[in-house]
């Protein structure tokens, strides 16, 4: 299978993410065979601190993992100043992170977060 345009940032960000959150199984897949990729209905999901969280019916792996970073991280804590984290906004009252390339950024300390960019 050969996935075009494929933003593989998108995923090497996600699995480092989930990764780092504990997680106990991750997971990326399709629900469809025999059409197109973009329809084949993808999916990441992880379990994590005992619920399953998911993203879904997306047009490709990079689109679900992107997305399930963002679900993971939206509302979360930032383990660095203990705020609640937001993909949006102004660093302030929230701790807005970012992903950049194939890392996702604390907002707090501006560090990628990525496992091949040990700090
Ligand atoms: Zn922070």
């Amino acid at each position: 299978m050969k996935l075009p345009d494929l933003d593989q940032d998108a995923v090497v960000a996600c699995v480092d993410l989930v990764a780092r959150t504990g997680a106990k199984s991750f997971e990326v897949g399709y629900l469809d065979d025999d059409v197109p990729l973009e329809q084949a209905r993808w999916y990441a999901q992880a379990f994590l601190r005992g619920a399953r969280i998911v993203a879904q019916e997306k047009e490709g792996p990079d689109e679900a993992c992107d997305a399930l970073a963002r679900r993971i991280l939206r509302g979360g804590r930032c383990n660095h100043c203990q705020k609640t984290v937001a993909l949006s906004g102004t660093q302030g009252v929230m701790c807005v992170w970012y992903r950049d390339r194939d890392a996702w950024v604390q907002g707090c300390t501006g560090k990628r977060r990525a496992t091949r960019d040990k700090d």
